[in-house]
């Protein structure tokens, strides 16, 4: 009796069990109804968008008509390429523009720093390149013309690396050189917008004095005033970072140069040489420090405040 007893128990546990197994079933079987369901009716919905889309474009464009005219638009998009850079760069330089009026009344999230990199192009130049690459940072590229012929085809990355690229002087010969005269000047400067015409198809209007505007001396006042009449403007730097010297100063003299000189200011205007392997092997931590520091870099337009005009 005893045993039947506890037949009947586990008859009632197997079937409670088995119910429980059939109930989780049906509720896993509405579930998925339910969800074929919504499915169904997106896919539905999607499938009337194009429906309508289709018969909107039947109804407004005969078939050959249409491919014609999408054929014709992309011919007009590569005819005009040209304008159509021009056009986004100067989109770029208008926001550039009033994003530096925000700095200025301090109303900025972040600050700017505009990185310039001077006398190339040069032996290291395109390893520069490969780390702005790498950390998705635009600068400007003071470049001259007398320089190694194996370097001239960097011009033309730059360019397309969305860099400013800017006139440096073709010989940048500062003794016996670019300061005789303004003419002789401003013939070397012209010879340098020549230059970067030819290898990039651009047009600078931004000039940094070989060793800055003040190793022009006397001839500074007629250049600029020259310099002007050609609507250029020319910019010098507020924070340096001592590499004009070769390898004297170690990467870590660099970083602390760059970083220090920054701390200070709201629009940086930084100057590099890409001669210097010490700059170059401090190039990813300045990058990163700066960007820690709420920097956004930014390459140079004629418009900014910083080129004097
Ligand atoms: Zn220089």
């Amino acid at each position: 009796m005893a045993r039947s007893k506890q037949d009947i128990r586990r008859f009632i546990k197997l079937n409670s069990i088995c119910s429980l197994l059939v109930l989780i079933f049906l509720i896993l079987n509405l579930y998925i109804i339910f969800s074929l369901i919504v499915v169904n009716k997106k896919i539905n919905l999607e499938i009337n968008y194009f429906e309508d889309l289709l018969a909107f474009t039947e109804a407004n464009y005969d078939k050959k008509e249409l491919e014609l005219f999408l054929l014709e638009e992309s011919i007009n998009n590569i005819k005009n390429i040209e304008n159509k850079i021009s056009e986004i760069k100067h989109t770029y330089f208008n926001n550039a523009y009033l994003y530096e009026q925000k700095v200025i009344e301090g109303t900025g999230k972040k600050k700017i720093v505009y990185l310039t990199i001077d006398d190339g192009p040069s032996a290291y130049t395109n390893s520069f390149l490969n780390v702005l690459e790498k950390y998705d940072v635009l600068a400007t590229f003071f470049l001259i013309g007398n320089t190694s012929k194996q370097y001239i085809n960097i011009y033309d990355k730059i360019s397309k690396n969305g860099h400013t690229i800017g006139n440096h002087t073709y010989t940048h010969r500062i003794v016996n050189g670019v300061y005789r005269s303004s003419n002789i000047f401003i013939e070397d400067m012209l010879k340098q917008e020549e230059f970067i015409f030819e290898k990039t198809g651009l047009k600078t209007d931004i000039l940094r004095f070989p060793g800055g505007s003040k190793t022009a001396g006397s001839r500074k006042k007629p250049i600029i005033e020259k310099l002007k009449q050609l609507n250029y403007g020319y910019i010098d730097w507020n924070v340096a970072a001592g590499d004009a010297n070769g390898v004297d100063i170690s990467k870590e003299g660099i970083y602390r140069y760059v970083i220090n000189g920054t701390k200070r200011r709201d629009i940086a205007v930084v100057l590099m040489h890409d001669f210097n392997k010490n700059s170059l092997y401090a190039l990813p931590s300045i990058i990163e420090e700066l960007k820690e520091n709420d920097y956004i870099f930014l390459p140079l337009f004629y418009e900014s405040s910083k080129v004097i005009k």
